[in-house]
């Protein structure tokens, strides 16, 4: 049988998902003395024990419960975009670390399209700041781009790997200036961590702790200042009184059904799951879901459009080596409408390792038999550019409970997506954009893969509550005692990587909390 601290008890706080956002929170709130008990559906693991140089063992690291995909881009679901388990997608994340840029949070008022964040460019910078200092970023001296141009608390990554010079030749070629990546990794020893060592098994878990996570940030800061993590649990469902305010949480562990009471429920279970959770805790009060009289719970989720571009090259570029991604250009970030689409995009040098190659040209590109073995037999002749571009939020793209129901009897998410006009041209910019740089570089574009990487939105924040979930201090319009902070409050997408914005938000949401909670009890 289960036993936790706060078993017969409410909790000040109660907190569903150990990941970027719920790590942050429970550190944060335990420190200001709150009780807080986080739920993690997922194992809390030892980095030295169960993390493997091995790619298909760490797929484990994903969440891989079935989802229902539709629309006409249906997503795939799984290592590429959700983690499960204590450290959520951190576990597996790549660990770069992008600020977004003023004009992301305006995008409504300056192009009439999307919509405006209720929380400007400058509202989040103390807590990107605190953020990169907690978790000693590593980055240039001079970052080019957006509002913060560095220095980093620590000093950029170095050595490089082949494909970082590569990619840093072709830019420079072509005039497109480029940068060392901002990486939530280690340039040198912090708080007893050791710095990266280069191996490059950055999405498999890093076994030496050079990359941040929060399984070994936050969650072990939490704890000791008195949080109580329950892993191995599932929340199935957020309970509400006949007042409509939440009460706490039903979750199962070992196939029995446990209650914690609590007087805030913060929702930090990702993009998919926590529009999931609110639609399945309706109730006579809540008759749509819980949180959604907008009707905007589950809508307007965006992924990143991620296509990778592979060239060969006549020399070795060993796609292995090194962080994954250790240079970037931002060069085509910010709206330039004789582009012909609003916003833009990120390109990253992006390593990859041989059965994620392999797995990635068979079922995206339809590459297969000799072309494959062949391909897979020059890996080391290869490179490769990603891009990390805006995909525009629409209320048709969605999170819904589909009719099917998992073991635990709650229905699964079906995801729906299709990409929109501005999606598709932006797309089509950044292929050319990739290819030109890897055949200024020397190499033959052979390549092009369809992707998409992180997902946001679900449960977006605004200052109408009608077209909304949550406030600016994800705090929802409905109910004061529930709060949902994580990548699911995102307005819109941007052309940046997503998680340094998720904890920028998550401290902010946080602070909010420590000053305001007698006001929501
Ligand atoms: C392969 C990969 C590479 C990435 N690379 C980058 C990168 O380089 N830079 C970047 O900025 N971002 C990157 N990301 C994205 C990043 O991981 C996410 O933006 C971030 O983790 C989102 O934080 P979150 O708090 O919203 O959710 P998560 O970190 O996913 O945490 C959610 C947690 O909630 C738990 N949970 C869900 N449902 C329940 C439930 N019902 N009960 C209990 N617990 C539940 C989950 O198990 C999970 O642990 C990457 C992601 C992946 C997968
Ligand atoms: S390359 Fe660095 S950050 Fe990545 S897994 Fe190895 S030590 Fe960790």
């Amino acid at each position: 049988m289960l036993q936790w601290k706060y078993q017969n008890q409410e909790a000040d706080i109660v907190i569903v998902g150990a990941g970027a956002a719920g790590g942050v929170l429970a550190k944060e709130l335990a420190e200001a003395n709150f009780t807080v008990v986080v739920i993690e559906a997922g194992p809390t693991r030892d980095p030295q024990h169960d993390f493997a140089s091995d790619e298909l063992s760490m797929q484990q690291l994903a969440w891989n419960d079935t989802r229902i995909v539709a629309g006409n881009n249906p997503l795939t679901m799984g290592h590429n975009n959700s983690g499960r388990g204590v450290g959520g997608g951190t576990v597996h994340f790549t660990g770069v670390f992008l600020r977004f840029h003023d004009t992301d949070f305006r995008m409504k008022s300056l192009h009439g399209v999307g919509e405006d964040w209720p929380i400007s460019y400058e509202d989040l910078e103390p807590f990107y700041a605190k953020v990169e200092k907690d978790i000693a970023v590593s980055g240039p001296k001079y970052f080019p781009w957006g509002n913060f141009n560095g220095p980093y608390p620590y000093p950029e990554r170095d050595p490089l790997s082949p494909n970082t010079y590569m990619f840093m030749d072709g830019c420079k070629t072509l005039g497109i200036v480029a940068s060392v990546a901002p990486l939530a990794i280690l340039s040198a020893p912090f708080e007893g961590r050791p710095p990266c060592i280069n191996r490059g098994f950055c999405n498999q878990g890093c076994m030496p702790n050079a990359k941040f996570s929060t399984l070994i940030q936050h969650i072990p800061k939490a704890i000791l200042a008195g949080a109580v993590v329950i892993d191995d649990a599932t929340v199935t469902e957020v309970m509400s009184n006949a007042t409509g305010k939440v009460t706490g949480v039903r979750f199962t562990h070992n196939g029995i059904e446990y209650i914690q009471r609590a007087k805030i429920v913060i929702l930090s279970a990702y993009a998919v799951e926590t529009p999931r959770l609110l639609l399945h805790s309706a109730t006579p009060q809540h008759p749509n879901g819980l949180a959604n009289s907008s009707g905007w719970v589950g809508k307007a989720i965006m992924p990143h459009s991620s296509h990778d571009v592979y060239a060969k090259f006549k020399e070795e570029i060993r796609l292995y080596k090194g962080t994954p991604v250790l240079a970037t250009t931002q060069d085509f970030y910010e709206t330039n409408i004789h582009r012909g689409f609003i916003s833009g995009y990120s390109l990253h040098a992006h390593g990859a390792r041989p059965l994620g190659i392999a797995g990635e040209l068979a079922s995206r590109a339809n590459i297969w038999g000799k072309q494959l073995r062949d391909t897979m037999l020059d890996y080391n002749h290869y490179g490769r550019v990603t891009m990390v571009g805006n995909v525009m939020p629409e209320y048709c793209n969605d999170v819904t409970l589909s009719d099917e129901k998992d073991h635990l009897g709650v229905p699964r998410a079906k995801i729906t997506f299709s990409y929109g006009e501005n999606d598709l041209r932006l797309i089509d910019h950044a292929v050319e954009m990739m290819s030109n740089i890897l055949e200024a570089a020397g190499g033959k574009v052979e390549y092009v893969v369809p992707d998409t990487a992180h997902l946001m939105g679900g449960c977006r924040m605004g200052s109408n509550p009608s077209k909304s979930v949550v406030n600016s201090y994800c705090q929802s319009h409905d109910v004061n005692n529930l709060f949902i902070c994580d990548a699911s409050v995102f307005v819109t997408s941007t052309g940046a990587n997503p998680t340094a914005t998720v904890m920028a938000i998550a401290e902010r949401t946080a602070e909010y909390i420590k000053n305001h909670a007698s006001d929501c009890l």
